[in-house]
């Protein structure tokens, strides 16, 4: 019998477990990776060999990993994917994919630990093979052992694109050009903060160092703004431009790479939590993010939320907060357990660095003026701008989401995951209007978390 179920096994859901345990409350941790570790300590296959030089601080991921896997009260099912979830007279009923069958788990006690994924943002060419996110090509490193090309350019907005940068030199790769938005001195107004987290000062080092000594050199200002295939529809080459501090372009020129890694930072995966009718709120940075009060605990009594879902900050932060929401998700169900002031103020002292991340890395405006009428923004549907004008202009839509009804723009395999944040953006601005919080949030909520086969309903629970 558990008496708490977390869902990932990424940092937040490690330290949820393991401090749920050891208040004394048994657990079951379902991860719909193959392997233990997350995003961030993503493992590889046994056969692809020793990955660790890709990671920075692996021996925190595997000391976790092991000690999960140690402790008897904790159950793991890795590649256990949640397809659907609901939640009634405080029950919360998973149904769960495990190796391509349906089981269903019913609980009152459960830590949502689900991530987040890449940002893009559309520009002209972004659908041609090639073209890719930053977390894409660390993914197929990191957990398969394969480069996705040699002539890499890496652009966007982020610190992430230092360890991805990193991680081509180190595979054997070339980054031909390390591409920054914004400019490096908005740290400056987070002085104090960096100060107090030494740790991540030391992690940007390891990256630059490894950059360096490449002869890569970031350049700040810049973004890609276009891409280019060759005759076998293949990524050849990009523009790139200098931008302004609005992001709107000064001057281009033309890049040859094989494949560019492209992200704005990371979007918080909160689908599960919104099926589970846990509130959402839009943060400053725009993103959709679980809200969670002082103990992890969500809107709903019960359901606890840690890690990125609660807002963008990085692994040391997740942990924070998992260390937290274990203690708490164990206190609800009767262990003698407290949440103490120092895990409070280590939670405090991570968020802080969180609000200098989002402070220094701001998405602006200006990327709408690099998109044309025919640029693809929903690539699954393939919609173009102009279908969302037409939706606007010619046939009335006020707002995203009857938008999205009359282009089918977000409504393909990916559900808007990719495309929705943005098309939220590019309706308000046809409209000449700020998009409301309702936009933001119906455009990230989904009724099925992921994709099912017909057979696999049908033979399920
Ligand atoms: C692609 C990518 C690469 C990253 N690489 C780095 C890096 O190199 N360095 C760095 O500092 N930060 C990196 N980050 C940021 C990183 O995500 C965080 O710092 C940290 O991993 C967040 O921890 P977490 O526990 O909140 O979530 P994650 O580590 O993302 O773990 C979430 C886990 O939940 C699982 N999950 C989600 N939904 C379901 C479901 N429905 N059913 C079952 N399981 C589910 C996922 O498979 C995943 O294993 C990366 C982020 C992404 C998206």
């Amino acid at each position: 019998m558990h008496n708490v179920v977390i869902v990932g096994g990424g940092p937040a859901g490690l330290s949820a477990a393991l401090s749920a345990a050891a208040a004394g409350a048994p657990v079951l941790l379902l991860d719909s990776n193959p392997r233990l570790g997350g995003q961030y300590w993503r493992q590889p296959d046994e056969s692809f060999g020793d990955q660790g030089s890709q990671h920075f601080d692996l021996e925190t991921g595997l000391l976790l990993i092991n000690a999960v896997k140690a402790r008897k009260e904790i159950e793991v099912w890795s590649g256990a994917q949640i397809w659907s979830a609901t939640h009634k007279d405080g029950v919360n009923t998973l149904r769960v994919l495990v190796n391509g069958k349906e089981k269903i788990i019913n609980t009152g006690n459960l830590i949502l630990c689900t991530g987040a994924y890449d940002r893009t943002l559309p520009f002209p060419g972004w659908d041609i093979p090639g073209v890719m996110t930053p977390g894409g090509v660390q993914s197929l490193i990191k957990g398969h052992g394969v480069l996705a090309g040699k002539k890499v350019v890496v652009a966007g907005s982020g610190p992430f694109l230092l360890p991805v940068a990193a991680g081509v030199v180190k595979a054997g790769g070339s980054v031909v050009e390390l591409l920054e938005a914004n400019k490096s001195r908005r740290w400056i107004t987070s002085l104090f903060v960096v100060l107090e987290n030494l740790s991540k000062i030391k992690e940007g080092f390891y990256y630059i160092k490894t950059i360096s000594e490449a002869k890569v050199r970031a350049r700040f200002g810049y973004a890609v703004v276009a891409a280019h295939a060759g005759v076998n529809g293949e990524l050849d080459s990009v523009d790139v431009a200098k931008i302004n501090r609005n992001f709107k372009i000064k001057k281009v020129r033309n890049v040859k790479c094989d494949v560019a890694a492209i992200g704005w930072g990371f979007t918080p995966d909160t689908t599960l939590a919104g099926t589970l009718g846990c509130k959402q709120i839009v943060a400053k940075d725009g993103a959709v993010v679980v809200s969670a009060d002082s103990n992890q605990q969500s809107s709903v009594a019960g359901v606890f939320v840690a890690g990125e879902i609660t807002g963008i900050g990085g692994s040391e932060l997740s942990m924070a907060e998992g260390v937290i929401a274990g203690l708490s998700a164990a206190k609800f169900v009767g262990c003698k357990v407290e949440v103490l002031k120092a895990h409070r103020a280590r939670r405090a002292k991570k968020q802080r660095f969180a609000t200098a991340l989002i402070n220094s890395y701001p998405i602006k405006d200006g990327w709408k003026s690099w998109v044309h009428q025919e640029t693809i923004i929903c690539r699954c549907e393939e919609v173009k701008l102009k279908d969302l004008h037409y939706a606007i202009d010619e046939l009335g839509a006020t707002d995203s989401r009857t938008a999205k009804l009359l282009t089918r723009c977000g409504m393909g395999m990916c559900q808007g995951r990719i495309c929705g944040r943005s098309v939220v953006d590019l309706v308000a601005d046809q409209l000449n209007v700020s998009p409301t919080d309702t936009d933001r949030i119906s455009a990230v909520n989904r009724p099925i978390i992921t994709p099912i086969s017909l057979g696999q309903l049908a033979a399920g629970e």
